[in-house]
């Protein structure tokens, strides 16, 4: 297919290829969309095998970030940036200022954060070349680490399924699966404990799994079975594309909730798991916490701002599990049609005035 084929396929704006062969940096930018405004997004360190792979995830990764941004009801649009480097062998502080320089190119239209193979300080440096950046650290005035953030959105989150297929909308009693242990699965697993939930947990790194075990009492599970679990939420909060043919026949759970981006590996898993009568929280709903967190680091950082939105995730999963329920659509359908609604009617907008 043509590049400008691949472009138009899925309604980006733009495509930019940064070379700056003496800092050893090949990066593309893609701009999905800036109709709501700036596209926001990270920026992806990794060792991809070549352009064509190195371009496709740009081009799904941008894309993702508007519908994040628009249902999340942000002034922000969808953009991503990836660099065709080994992070852990070429990554130098040369490189990071030619990422800033790049980035400050594209004059605003796009607003690079944090994403794999970039840590906090790292965008300390990019911060020095240019100042279209959000994530940085709390010791810059930024917002750091958005995991806390995500957490608690898909904690509420969680709540706002239960509401759905019961009366009471609380963690007590419940048993909950979180398959991984990140930064945000041990945040979720914390909580939902606290709240009384009996935990199953799963990841492929022993300590973090142990941690879980002896502090909070939680049932650990070999990574391979732990979506098997008979229980009453699923949390997919390690890997993408866990919902799949082979995996969504085999859940035994009546909620799927978790932070994972990327959840089903293909729409017809959302419609199966639809057709299982399981309730799916479309995933770049619940999983925005981090980037509604990180939005507010525009106009002066405060966290308790950011939060408060954070906290309206809630209402949001609500607005779509009734529509949903009205059309009887899935809500991973219907969660992309009210993101495009959004879109249309701001076009609209700006075309008229
Ligand atoms: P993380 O890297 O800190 O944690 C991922 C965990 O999953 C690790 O502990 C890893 O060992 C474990 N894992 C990997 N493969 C596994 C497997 N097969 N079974 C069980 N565990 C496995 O990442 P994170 O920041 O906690 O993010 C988790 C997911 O949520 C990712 O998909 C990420 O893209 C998404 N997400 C994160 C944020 C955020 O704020 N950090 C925001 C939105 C979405």
């Amino acid at each position: 297919m043509s590049l400008f084929r691949r472009i138009e396929e899925r309604g980006h704006e733009s495509v930019t290829f940064f070379s700056d062969p003496a800092n050893r940096l090949r990066m593309i930018v893609a701009v999905h969309n800036t109709v709501m405004g700036p596209s926001l997004g990270g920026c992806r360190l990794w060792p991809y095998a070549g352009l064509d792979e190195a371009l496709t995830d740009v081009l799904r990764l941008s894309r993702a970030m508007t519908y994040k941004a628009t249902m999340a009801g942000l002034p922000f649009g969808g953009g991503k940036s990836v660099v065709i480097t080994d992070p852990k062998r070429d990554k130098n502080e040369a490189l990071l200022l030619a990422i800033g320089r790049a980035v400050n190119g594209l004059g605003g239209r796009y607003i690079v954060a944090e994403d794999v193979g970039i840590t906090e300080a790292d965008m300390g440096v990019i911060g020095r070349t240019t100042s279209f950046l959000a994530g940085r650290s709390t010791a810059d005035g930024g917002s750091g680490d958005p995991s806390e953030a995500t957490a608690i959105g898909v904690f509420g989150g969680m709540k706002a399924c239960l509401r759905q297929i019961s009366e009471e909308p609380t963690l007590k009693g419940r048993t909950v699966a979180i398959q991984g242990l990140g930064k945000v699965g041990t945040f979720l697993a914390r909580m939902a404990a606290e709240e009384g939930a009996k935990l199953f947990v799963s990841d492929i790194d022993s300590d973090r799994l142990e941690g879980a075990v002896t502090e909070l009492g939680a049932h650990s599970v070999m990574p391979e079975e732990i979506h098997l679990m008979t229980c009453d939420i699923f949390a997919p909060c390690a890997l993408g594309g866990v919902l799949n043919e082979k995996t969504v026949p085999a859940l035994n759970c009546r909620i799927v909730a978790g932070c994972a981006n990327n959840q089903l590996a293909d729409d017809v898993d959302g419609d199966a798991l639809f057709s299982r009568g399981i309730l799916y929280a479309p995933d770049y709903v619940i999983n925005a916490g981090g980037l509604i967190n990180l939005s507010y680091e525009h106009g002066g950082y405060q966290r308790e701002r950011a939060l408060a939105h954070v906290r309206r995730i809630p209402d949001t999963l609500k607005e779509i599990f009734q529509r949903a329920r009205a059309e009887s659509a899935p809500p991973h359908r219907m969660a992309d049609r009210i993101v495009e609604e959004r879109l249309a009617e701001a076009r609209e907008r700006r075309s008229a005035g």
